[in-house]
């Protein structure tokens, strides 16, 4: 059997829970505080789907996002994208679209989501879910609201992405 291995790269602002996300999908644990324990490139997961066997390698930045500091080294390869934003962080919906045009110009188009995390703070939202849709239509891309907290929706983004990667 040939192995399908994909390179995922999550963006998006520091704080927005992208750290947390890898550790929750690969370890199914989560914390308050992950910047110090990660410092690793990538986390692992093998997940079957549409009856393939596909290792998924989602990739962290360790920080440098909050610096605008990611390297080539990060983007280079990477197959899906997990465009992330904070339901209690304006600034973090804001730099999306630039989030975005920085994954384009490294990889093209390549299958993304745009994923609203810490839904479990829906009372102190400071996003609007129609400007949301607006701008995952603008986008082009698949929206979904994610805990990675209390384990909402964390795998349906994976597997939306391994599944979008083997059609294409
Ligand atoms: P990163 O900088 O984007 O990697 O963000 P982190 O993964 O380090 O998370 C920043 C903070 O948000 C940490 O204290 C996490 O515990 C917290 N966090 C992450 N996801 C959620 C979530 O879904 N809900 C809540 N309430 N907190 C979260
Ligand atoms: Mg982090």
């Amino acid at each position: 059997d040939l192995e399908i291995a994909i390179k995922v790269v999550i963006v998006g602002n520091g704080a927005v829970g992208k750290s947390s996300m890898i550790q929750r999908y690969c370890k199914g644990t989560f914390t308050k505080d992950y910047k110090k324990t990660i410092g690793v490139d990538f986390l692992e997961r093998q997940i079957e789907c549409d009856g393939e066997e596909v290792r998924l390698m989602l990739w962290d930045t360790a920080g440098q996002e909050e610096f605008d500091a990611i390297t080539k080294a990060y983007y280079r390869g990477a197959q899906a994208c997990v465009l992330a934003f904070s339901t209690t962080d304006r600034d973090s919906f804001e730099a999306i679209q630039s989030w975005k045009k920085k994954v384009e110009d490294e990889c093209g188009e390549i299958p993304t989501v745009l994923v609203q995390n810490k839904i479990d703070l829906l009372e102190q939202s400071v996003v609007d879910p129609e400007e949301v849709d607006l701008l995952a239509r603008a986008l082009g891309c698949r929206l979904m609201h994610t805990s990675v907290k209390e384990d909402v929706n964390v795998n349906a983004v994976f597997r939306f992405l391994t599944s979008r990667c083997l059609i294409e």
